[in-house]
């Protein structure tokens, strides 16, 4: 593959974002602010470790890619404008498969308006994709995890362990019910920025996006916040037909799946309303999951409420009876 005519082909002909002032073409980019906070981030996707070809043809390695990137962004409260992209090549790889990775990144940068401003291609082994973002934020208004206290409300966006569901059924050939819906939420998810960028006039509120599963992001904020975090089981949301697996399945993928790169958030109580509203206007569901509570003993702990009984949910462990 010729690497000029290749970045060619993948370069905009148009910018979408005004602060940019030189983007692909030289040696490094430009863009100019003055009044927000710049937040970024990168992310690496290794084929074989966070994707395999029969699951994710080359549009939706790009297209998800992306997304798991902006997520972060939407996570700290921030507005993504650019995104820069270094691929490793191997040689079993063609132009048309690559360029197809490019299209699937571009579809994502069109919706949540970025522009691709540089990157660096370069052939190896294996074919690897690692992608900055780059986003803004209000000024000292950037969310963080740290921030979470006594009895704000925990709260979920949409329903949770789909991603992993739809893996499950790219595996393995069956009869399911919502099959596309599943495939989608695997290769297509939604990065939650249009919520979190309505929850803007919301004083304190911690955020954190579900990339490794709902136990895992739960006990990062607890730790950040040196807090614990009570969740109750009947109050996790889940997608109409999850109850097709085995109870066993669900609860591993609802709590360990991942991937859903929903929002996992806590607010003061006095503000759980407003957050509502949002969701209603933006057309996503969020759910009140449980609540922060004050450390029983050392403090970063979640638990899981079943009915009458209450067990730690660990990070990234089974549930264990104590
Ligand atoms: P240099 O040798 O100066 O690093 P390159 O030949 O690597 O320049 O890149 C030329 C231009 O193309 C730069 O603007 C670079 O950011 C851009 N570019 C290279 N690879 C990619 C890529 N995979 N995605 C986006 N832009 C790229
Ligand atoms: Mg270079």
């Amino acid at each position: 593959m010729d690497e000029f005519s290749f970045i060619n082909s993948i370069k905009q002909s148009l910018y979408k974002q005004s602060s940019l002032v030189k983007g692909v073409g030289d040696d490094a980019a430009v863009f100019r602010q003055q009044t927000q906070d710049i937040v970024t981030a990168v992310d690496t996707f290794v084929e074989n470790i966070h994707f395999t070809r029969q699951t994710m043809p080359p549009f939706y390695i790009g297209y998800r890619a992306l997304v798991a990137n902006i997520s972060d962004i939407a996570a700290m409260g921030a507005s993504p404008a650019f995104y820069l992209v270094s691929i490793i090549i191997p040689k079993t790889w063609t132009e048309n498969e690559c360029m197809e990775i490019f299209s699937g990144m571009k579809k994502v940068g069109k919706e949540y308006r970025m522009d691709l401003i540089g990157g660096d291609t370069v052939s190896g082994s294996e074919l690897s994709i690692s992608i900055t973002v780059i986003g803004y934020v209000n000024r000292g208004q950037a969310r963080y995890r740290s921030v979470a206290k006594d009895q704000d409300v925990v709260f979920v966006t949409g329903t949770l362990g789909d991603s992993r569901a739809g893996l499950h059924m790219l595996l393995n050939q069956g009869d399911y019910i919502n099959e596309s819906y599943f495939k989608e939420r695997h290769q297509m998810p939604t990065p939650r920025i249009d919520f979190v960028n309505g929850l803007q006039q919301i004083p304190r509120m911690a955020l954190n996006d579900i990339s490794d599963g709902i136990a895992n992001e739960a006990t990062e904020i607890a730790e950040a916040s040196e807090v614990d975090i009570h969740l109750v089981e009947e109050a996790i949301p889940l997608a109409e037909s999850f109850d097709q697996f085995s109870d066993h399945l669900q609860e591993k993928w609802k709590y360990f799946g991942g991937e859903d790169f929903e929002i996992l958030g806590t607010v003061p109580l006095k503000n759980w309303s407003h957050v509502q509203s949002v969701a209603d206007r933006v057309g996503i569901q969020v759910t009140e999951i449980g609540k922060v509570v004050l450390p029983r003993k050392e403090s970063g702990n979640v638990y899981l409420q079943k009915g009458n009984q209450v067990r730690p949910l660990t990070k990234n462990g089974y549930t264990h009876l104590t």
